[in-house]
């Protein structure tokens, strides 16, 4: 049996969209973020537009090392659909997908820390 949302209640492997449900977290509501616009593409483009003089070799230094201090590993353009719960660019995630981000702290959902001692 494949995995099942408990949102929308589509199976993971369905590759349609999630419901659009708002994260809480310690009674403070998140729009979720979806495939694809993860908080790491935008700083990528973001590096990109303050240092217009730098190459593309330059520019990816930047964001290499940006990567790693946020502990985000090597960056990976977001394939077409979303490697854990199938989701497509542009969709949101499912319920426990592990590649999905955090809105409060943008790092893993899942692994963060915001839900520490909440129910
Ligand atoms: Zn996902
Ligand atoms: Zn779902
Ligand atoms: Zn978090």
């Amino acid at each position: 049996m494949p995995a099942t949302c408990d949102i929308c209640r589509q199976t993971m492997v369905d590759r349609g969209s999630c419901a659009k449900v708002s994260v809480t977290i310690r009674g403070r509501r998140f729009d979720p973020i979806s495939y694809g616009s993860e908080t790491h593409h935008a700083v990528r483009e973001q590096f990109r537009y303050q240092h217009p003089d730098e190459t593309p070799a330059q520019i990816q230094k930047r964001f290499d090392n940006f990567m790693f201090a946020c502990g985000l590993g090597v960056y990976h353009k977001p394939e077409d659909t979303c490697r854990d719960c199938g989701v497509r660019i542009g969709g949101y995630h499912h319920r426990g997908c592990d590649t999905e981000e955090c809105p409060k702290c943008h790092l893993q959902l899942i692994g963060c820390d915001c839900h520490k001692g909440e129910q």
